[in-house]
């Protein structure tokens, strides 16, 4: 595989697939630039060698219609402010080539939002997944799908993956182009290779003890996640909304807290398994619950196996804190997936911040921590911590993904796993 930071891109047009997914005011103002300013160091290399450069992205939902909420060209004024460069805008991404032919080293072209296009998705539109001809439109659309990545890769002479965000996606633009692309002529770009690098730290180079800590609000939408977990981590520490489920299936009485009946008998099987791998699984103890669904529900610290009727665990409690700092600092690496309560509420936000200084102050004495998921990142971004853990990662799904063990589409077209 070629390493970018060797590439050499002088005389070279580079497309390059970054996630310029901002999200935007109702007057089309970016409200965050962190996507756009995470690209910037793959697109001016680019610039700096003396190559040109076309950018591609999606940004929204627009399920493969033209939709100018959506509209790329909205940003193209604050990526040139950002890139110190003038950015021509091409308004129909299928059709830039003459666009993209006349680009000179040094210039910039983006093109509209790929998502425009019902093939950069690759899914059939207007048929029902029930429908009897939906598995032709599939094959059809699976034809069209190459046909647009083949177009979008006929405008450069190299191609570079830099939106981790999408690396989970099997799209035109994330994977199928690389196949119109020599093995010389493709690789990620810096941003995707540190989310990569960072997973291999935990996944496949990880210094014991390795501790996962998985929070949030549920099992279902984690089990995959702990699954595969079990077999790599020697500690891992369940809190948040999803380990009452836990602690139901077990025979606590958890009052309203937030649950899934349904997936007791997984839980009770990840116990048995982590038992059986000898993994050491951390439950919560004690919980901060509350009367009621909001920041000025009355509070009490209740045991986490009693919590009386109407109340609901809202955050980890002192006790539960205590046995996950020790666990926490005796760590090497650590995965943080989740925050152990609801901390968008002030007033139950101290366990997730608790976390989060812990996470730090064990980083700062050499363990490896990787942060990821979107509102663990959010979490260690409220707590201004973001720079004292090893890592955080930008792509959320693509990250739990990722630690469930399946191979990103977006990286193995490039490395070829
Ligand atoms: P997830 O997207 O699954 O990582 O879940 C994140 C969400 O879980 C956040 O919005 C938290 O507010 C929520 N959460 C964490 N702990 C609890 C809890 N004890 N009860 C209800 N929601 C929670």
């Amino acid at each position: 595989m070629v390493n970018f930071k060797d590439f050499n891109f002088a005389g070279k047009k580079a497309i390059v697939r970054v996630d310029f997914n901002v999200p935007l005011n109702e007057k089309g103002e970016i409200t965050d630039d962190t996507r756009i300013r995470g690209a910037l160091p793959t697109l001016k290399k680019i610039l700096d060698d003396g190559g040109s450069l076309i950018i591609m992205s999606h940004m929204g939902k627009p399920k493969g219609k033209v939709n100018p909420k959506l509209s790329l060209g909205q940003i193209a004024n604050a990526v040139a402010a950002k890139l110190d460069k003038p950015v021509k805008f091409a308004p129909d991404c299928g059709k830039a080539k003459e666009a993209a032919d006349a680009l000179k080293p040094g210039e910039v072209l983006l093109l509209e939002n790929l998502r425009f296009y019902p093939e950069e998705e690759g899914k059939p539109v207007g048929i029902d997944k029930e429908d009897p001809g939906y598995a032709v439109a599939k094959k059809e659309m699976k034809t069209r799908q190459e046909l647009f990545a083949k177009t979008l890769a006929s405008y450069a002479d190299v191609y570079v993956n830099d939106a981790f965000g999408t690396a989970h996606r099997r799209h035109a633009s994330t994977a199928v182009i690389a196949d119109y692309f020599d093995a010389d002529s493709k690789m990620l770009g810096l941003l995707m290779e540190k989310e990569v690098v960072a997973i291999d730290n935990v996944l496949k180079n990880a210094q014991h003890p390795f501790t996962a800590i998985i929070g949030g609000s549920k099992v279902s939408s984690k089990l995959a996640v702990i699954k595969n977990l079990l077999d790599k981590v020697d500690n891992l520490i369940i809190g948040g909304g999803m380990g009452f489920t836990f602690i139901k299936a077990q025979g606590g009485q958890i009052g309203d807290s937030l649950h899934e009946d349904d997936l007791m008998p997984e839980a009770l099987n990840v116990m048995a398994a982590a038992k059986e791998k000898g993994v050491k699984l951390s439950l919560s103890v004690e919980t901060v619950a509350g009367d009621k669904f909001a920041n000025d529900a009355n509070r009490q610290t209740v045991d986490i196996f009693h919590i009386p009727e109407g109340w609901e665990g809202m955050d980890a409690g002192a006790r539960s804190l205590e046995n996950w700092k020790k666990i926490i600092l005796s760590s090497k690496t650590i995965l943080w997936n989740g925050p152990v309560g609801v901390f968008e509420f002030e007033n139950f936000a101290h366990g997730t911040g608790e976390i989060a200084k812990y996470v730090a102050e064990a980083t700062k004495n050499g363990a490896y921590s990787l942060v990821g998921g979107g509102d663990s990142v959010a979490a260690v971004n409220k707590f201004g911590l973001a720079d004292q853990v090893s890592y955080v990662s930008t792509g959320g799904g693509a990250m739990l993904e990722a630690i469930e063990g399946k191979v990103l589409p977006g990286v193995a077209a490039i490395k070829g796993e």
